[in-house]
């Protein structure tokens, strides 16, 4: 029976565009004059990861660098299992796509000659990073392109609009659902539309301690799962190892830089305790700060980061944003250690697309963080997120530009849209805290088996559609980090402690594989939902 309780808007032309970061702007930008809706949860600037960012876009644009020294880079952080081509083709295009954001205004910092400054960052074997007045490219970044999308007449902008389900016949996407993300009980809306583009962030806040927006919990992820389409690398999720622990979820970052310039890690006695664990000590990589934090706080001796020797009263003056960040908490950190601890910072894996961003099901394509290409196998090589996004959102308008779509696009509206119930109390924050707990830093087969009886639990039971959608996130999560027995990049298994060269391959799933995985793990008795 047709269902009447949403509304249909038919936008035959229109492409659709899910999320207003980085790289959803910028797909808008390069599609234009061929009309688009863009939607985001949040009004645009707000609610994005892209804001946020402090470092910069990595690009081989200095004499004396180039596209195969960053590839190289890249391949090295990754662990074994980046796309050897992928990283050389983004490489290659980031000179390009620079000069796009430059068309745009986006106003990147320049040395005294007029060439844009790049500067260095961890990994990265040559000065690389572009940047805008030190640590602002995020802010500077998205209000730009921003400021180009609303002067742009091709572009509709509808915020404040989450979507939560996708529409298919076979394998073919025809439209989705949106529901206002201030009002759950609202009818929703169905909007049909030849092409959908999704780019919807990461999932940090699937995390109880993360440096992402609230926005950024997995339901681009989820619902392209739930229509089906294949995910590649789920497991694979960065922790900044220096969230400053002051209360504020998400938690502000305390910049590596900090450490670059002689700041030091140390325990509530005050032992130094990365020299142990490492030759470079607090420089060495991410995973490896991150698991000697997390191995501290989780013995009892909590972890700090001490700036009070190394910059002391220079503090405020050199690192302005997290000065402030402490002030805000109440800890000068000119005088005082910084408690800091491992926080959910940027997803590896995603919706699996090719070199044109398409993913496996048909008008469906997907850019950004929500997107796995290959680029960045078990670790993301610092700056490299953006880059990614830039390049992969002009490849999609690329792609979209060049083709016409037969016929309009229907979304079959004898679907029935169920009634979307509140999100039962403390249910959220459950499941956040057992992603750190038992999903995190370091994982064990228990402790996953537990997380992915849980998450299979709410996402069958639930009728609040945005707990569902995270769970099915953050089931996606576990179960491959079940499933992948060994330790390699992001991904640590004290049971697997090693790396396995057999294993040195990308994880492909679907939401059926991680939920047989889950039936697997409860043929005795499933336990009822944590939020009951
Ligand atoms: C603190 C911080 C610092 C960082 N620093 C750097 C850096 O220096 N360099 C670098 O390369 N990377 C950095 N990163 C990572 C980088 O910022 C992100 O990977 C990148 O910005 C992601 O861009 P995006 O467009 O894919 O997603 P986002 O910028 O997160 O945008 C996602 C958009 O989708 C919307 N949305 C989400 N779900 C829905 C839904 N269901 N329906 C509708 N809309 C939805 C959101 O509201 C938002 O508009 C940093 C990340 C953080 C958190």
């Amino acid at each position: 029976m047709p269902n009447q309780n949403h509304d249909v808007i038919r936008n035959v032309d229109e492409i659709v565009i899910v999320g207003g970061g980085l790289a959803g702007l910028f797909c808008a930008l390069k599609l234009a004059p061929r009309p688009v809706t863009m939607i985001s949860a949040a009004p645009l600037g707000q609610g994005a990861s892209t804001a946020w960012a402090q470092g910069g876009i990595a690009a081989a644009i200095a004499e004396g660098d180039s596209a195969e020294a960053h590839a190289a880079d890249t391949i090295a952080a990754g662990a074994g299992l980046v796309d050897e081509t992928i990283a050389l083709g983004l490489a290659r295009e980031a000179g390009a796509r620079i000069h796009d954001l430059l068309r745009y205004g986006v106003p990147f910092d320049r040395d005294l000659e007029g060439r844009l400054a790049v500067s260095q960052e961890a990994a990265h074997s040559a000065r690389r990073i572009v940047h805008v007045r030190g640590d602002m490219a995020g802010g500077a970044i998205i209000a730009a392109l921003i400021e180009a999308v609303r002067a742009t007449p091709s572009i509709h902008v509808i915020e404040g609009y989450v979507a939560e389900a996708l529409f298919t016949e076979g394998d073919m996407v025809t439209g989705l659902q949106l529901r206002p993300t201030a009002d759950i009980a609202a009818k929703p809306l169905t909007i049909a539309a030849p092409a959908i583009v999704l780019a919807t962030g990461g999932i940090g806040h699937l995390y109880a301690v993360t440096t992402n927006p609230a926005e950024a919990r997995g339901l681009g992820l989820a619902i392209a799962a739930r229509a089906g389409a294949v995910i590649a690398d789920p497991e694979f999720v960065q922790f900044h190892p220096t969230a400053i622990m002051v209360g504020r979820d998400p938690a502000p970052l305390a910049t590596e830089a900090l450490r670059g310039e002689g700041a030091t890690l140390i325990n509530r006695r005050g032992e130094r305790f990365m020299l142990a664990r490492h030759p470079l000590g607090e420089l060495a990589p991410r995973d490896i700060v991150a698991r000697g934090v997390f191995a501290e706080i989780a013995a009892g001796r909590g972890a700090f980061l001490d700036a009070t020797a190394a910059l002391g009263q220079h503090f405020a003056e050199n690192f302005p944003t997290v000065h402030a960040s402490c002030i805000s908490g109440g800890i000068d950190p000119a005088t005082q250690p910084i408690p800091i601890a491992p926080a959910a910072h940027y997803h590896m894996g995603g919706i699996a697309v090719d070199a044109r961003g398409r993913t496996s099901l048909k008008r469906l394509w997907a850019g950004g963080e929500v997107s796995s290409t290959g680029t960045h196998g078990a670790n993301r090589l610092a700056s490299n997120s953006l880059l990614e996004a830039v390049v992969y959102a002009a490849r999609i308008a690329e792609d979209i530009s060049g083709r016409s779509f037969a016929g309009p696009a229907r979304p079959s509206i004898a679907v029935t849209v169920p009634r979307n119930y509140a999100m039962p109390p403390l249910a959220e924050a459950n499941l956040r805290t057992m992603m750190t707990s038992h999903v995190g830093v370091i994982r064990d087969r228990d402790r996953l088996t537990k997380a992915i009886r849980s998450f299979a639990a709410i996402e069958r039971d639930t009728g609040n559609i945005a707990l569902r959608n995270m769970a099915t996130a953050a089931l996606l999560v576990a179960a491959s980090a079940w499933a992948r027995h060994e330790s390699r990049g992001a991904h640590h298994r004290t049971d697997y402690p090693s790396e396995n060269p057999d294993l040195a391959r990308r994880t492909m799933t679907t939401l059926a594989a991680a939920r047989e995985i889950a039936a697997s793990l409860s043929e005795r008795a499933l336990p009822q939902p944590m939020i009951a």
